[in-house]
Formats: C-alpha cells, structure tokens, sequence
C-alpha cells in the first residue's frame, strides 16, 4: 500500500531541511527522487547523502519562482523519465520583519516563493500527470497557515493561500486522478528556524512549552505523511490540510 518502487518524486527545497527529510522517506519507499533547489553545492550533497542510502536521485538546480526555469524543469524530467508521478511543493522562505516595514519587493519575493512557485509547478506537473492517468501532489503550508505571527504577515499570507489553492487543485482535478493535498509543519528545527530563534526574542521557550510532544520536530518527522500522501494508502484522501506539529495547533 506504501509501495512507492518505479514512481518519480521531484521534491522542490529537496536538498535540505524538511525536504530532504521527506526525500528520504520518498526514496526508502522505492521512489527515484528529483531534488530541486538553487544551491548546486546543496543539491549535490544532498544527492550524494540519498545515494549513499541506495535511494536513486538526481539533482536538477532550479529557481522555483522563475516560470521559464520552471517550463525546462518538468520538460527535463520528462524526457529523462517519461512521467512524475509525486510532485512535492516544499520551497520555501521568509522575512521578517513588521508589517508596517515590508518593502512591496519584499512582500512579492515570499509570494513567489512560498505560493506563486506552486501554482508554476503544479501546471506544469498536470499533464505528465494527466496524461498517466494520476499522480500526487503535495503542498508543504505551515502551522502559520492557521496561526498569525506579527513577524511573517507576508510568510502567514502565502502559507494560507497555500490551504485554499491545494482545495482548488484537489477538486479541479479529482477527474484526472490527481490527488492534491497540504502538510501544515509545526515548528521543525532546520535553517529556517535557526534564523527564527535567533531573531525572535523567546520563540524557542514559547515552542517547547507550547508543543505537547514537548520537543521541536526533525526533518524525518514529515517523511511519514510525504510517504502516506504519495502511495496508494492516500487515494481517498485530497484537498486535506493536515498538521504534523506535535499537538501544537490543538494545545
Ligand atoms: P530550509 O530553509 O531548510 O529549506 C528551504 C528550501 O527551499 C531549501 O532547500 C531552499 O534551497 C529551497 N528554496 C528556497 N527558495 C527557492 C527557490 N526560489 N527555488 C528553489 N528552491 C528554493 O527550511 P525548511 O526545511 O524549514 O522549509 C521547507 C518548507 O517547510 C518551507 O516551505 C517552509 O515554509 C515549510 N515549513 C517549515 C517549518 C519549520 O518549522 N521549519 C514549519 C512550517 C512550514 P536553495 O536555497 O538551494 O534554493
């Protein structure tokens, strides 16, 4: 039922942090893993950390947020495979700041990345998708999909839409077999969150306190629901948004 041997998963932000701890549950259960990111030197290692794990994978350096760069993308990987069968929408940044001092470059830039990048992968996905008769797609929003933070309006913004354009896509293509749905991280200690603490006075107590696993998440938390969402097991299951945070958005 988790059996994900012959698929192809291309994992955007595949080269660190929740991507690569989801890239490597893909690739554990069978998937051949496509890791997209900017950082070459990241992609690379990341590729040689899944190919040490016997996981097929191979890096294809891209700037999500550029829609030519994104066109190349999916017509590389389908003449190199012929198909993709679990896109992952991971991507994703911030800045922080308050609202009143976002620059609109700056409010554009987390757009891009952190929506208008899915909305660019995912059309360009439909018809390798379409046309195989299926395929899943799995939009990464956040915890700050449900919760505002003063310090991200733009972050909480994009990480919302997110929740409501996974319900779009997951009915617009039901009919094709494609199941579209959103993981909502709670707080996972990556690069992103060093950041986090470092710039905002207290987080780190008020995570710990507030999460009833008592602990922030690892990357390999979220390995088990890429996996679950992109297998058979999920087939019934689209147009969710569903928390993987410890118990922090029911607390
Ligand atoms: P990281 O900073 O470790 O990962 C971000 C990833 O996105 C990197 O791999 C980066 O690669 C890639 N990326 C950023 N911009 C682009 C771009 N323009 N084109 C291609 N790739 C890009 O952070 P996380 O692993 O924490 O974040 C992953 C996702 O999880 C994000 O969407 C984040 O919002 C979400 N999330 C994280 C939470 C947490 O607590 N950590 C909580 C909730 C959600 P590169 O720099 O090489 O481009």
């Amino acid at each position: 039922m988790f059996d994900l041997t012959d698929r192809i998963a291309l994992v955007t932000g595949g080269n660190g942090g929740i991507g690569l701890g989801m890239a490597r549950g893909l690739g554990r259960a069978g998937a051949t893993i496509v890791v997209v990111g900017r950082n070459e030197e990241k992609c690379a290692g990341a590729l040689r950390e899944l190919q040490s794990l016997g996981i097929r994978a191979e890096a294809l350096p891209t700037d999500v947020t550029d829609e030519a760069a994104v066109q190349r993308l999916f017509a590389q990987v389908q003449a190199r495979h012929g198909r993709l069968d679990i896109l992952v929408n991971n991507a994703g940044g911030t800045v922080r700041k308050a609202p009143q001092d976002f620059t609109l470059a700056e409010w554009h830039g987390v757009m891009d990345v952190n929506l208008n990048s899915m909305f660019l992968c995912a059309r360009a996905a439909y018809p390798l998708m379409a046309q195989a008769g299926g395929g899943k797609i799995i939009n990464i929003a956040s915890i700050l999909s449900i919760f505002g933070a003063p310090y991200a309006t733009a972050y909480c913004a994009s990480k919302g839409g997110i929740v409501q354009f996974t319900k779009s896509l997951a009915i617009a293509w039901a009919k094709d077999g494609i199941q579209v749905n959103a993981v909502l991280p709670g707080w996972i200690d990556t690069d992103l969150t060093v950041g986090a603490r470092a710039q905002v006075p207290g987080l780190n107590e008020r995570v710990l306190a507030r999460t009833p696993a008592g602990r922030w998440g690892k990357p390999e938390d979220l390995a088990g629901i890429a996996v679950f969402l992109a297998s058979a097991a999920s087939d019934f299951v689209t147009g969710a948004a569903i928390p993987v945070d410890g118990g922090y958005s029911v607390a």
